[in-house]
């Protein structure tokens, strides 16, 4: 019942109680130990239920310990972040950014955010310096993607946050092409959450199409 009981890791927990947290809400005390055993998972969670923790913690820790091949941003143009987070709004995205870059202080894994509606310029610059994870909106993540300066294939780590909202916005075909190019496919080492205010028949099938063996969790 408290987050010292999951096993998140030392930084990671001093960052949590740099947050204030003192005991996980009840998505993430379901959602992470399922994460941190490497299962999909499929959340139907509200906002201000503290789901953002709940992704983020897993991919965090996951970054940190797990072995990934060396990735040299200065060699090339090419971003090829760890983990991505899927978001419908630049205003969801900046909020999600902001909670992961204080969730991985000190942590050495960088986080970036990229979002439609701005600049991108800036963004490109960012993710020169090197990514992580990589929050950003479907729109802007199929321009970068264009552009050949962001690269899905190094993907271990993906979260769609309020899928329900993504598909409303019309998304739908962006996150499919999204995924299409991710070189990890389920059931293979690619480990993939999905959160969902609800659980209508298209959220259902998006599901069933990007995620392996998950567990359902509705809180
Ligand atoms: P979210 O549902 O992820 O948007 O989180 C809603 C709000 O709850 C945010 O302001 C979080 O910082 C906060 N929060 C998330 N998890 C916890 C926790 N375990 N204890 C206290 N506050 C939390």
């Amino acid at each position: 019942n408290t987050f010292a009981e999951i096993d998140l890791g030392d930084a990671l927990n001093k960052n949590i109680r740099r947050c204030k947290y003192v005991k996980p809400t009840p998505v993430q005390r379901y959602a992470i130990p399922i994460s941190l055993a490497n299962r999909d998972l499929m959340a139907c969670a509200q906002t201000g239920s503290g789901k953002t923790a709940a992704f983020c913690f897993p991919i965090i820790s996951g970054i940190m310990t797990g072995q990934f091949p060396p990735r040299a941003p200065h060699m090339s143009r090419t971003a090829c972040p760890l983990a991505l987070i899927l978001s419908p709004t630049r205003e969801l995205s900046i909020q999600i950014h902001n909670e992961a870059r204080k969730f991985a202080y000190q942590t050495g894994v960088k986080v970036v955010v990229a979002y439609g509606g701005a600049p991108i310029n800036q963004q490109l610059r960012e993710l020169e310096r090197g990514v992580d994870i990589l929050v950003a909106t479907p729109g802007r993540l199929v321009d970068l993607l264009e552009r050949a300066r962001v690269s899905l294939q190094m993907i271990k780590y993906l979260a769609l946050d309020e899928a329900d909202r993504m598909l409303d916005m019309g998304f739908e075909p962006q996150i499919r092409n999204i995924v299409q190019q991710m070189d990890m496919p389920p059931p293979g080492v690619r480990q993939t959450m999905l959160f969902s205010a609800t659980f209508p028949k298209e959220i259902q099938r998006l599901a069933s199409d990007f995620l392996a063996g998950y567990i359902f969790l509705a809180v």
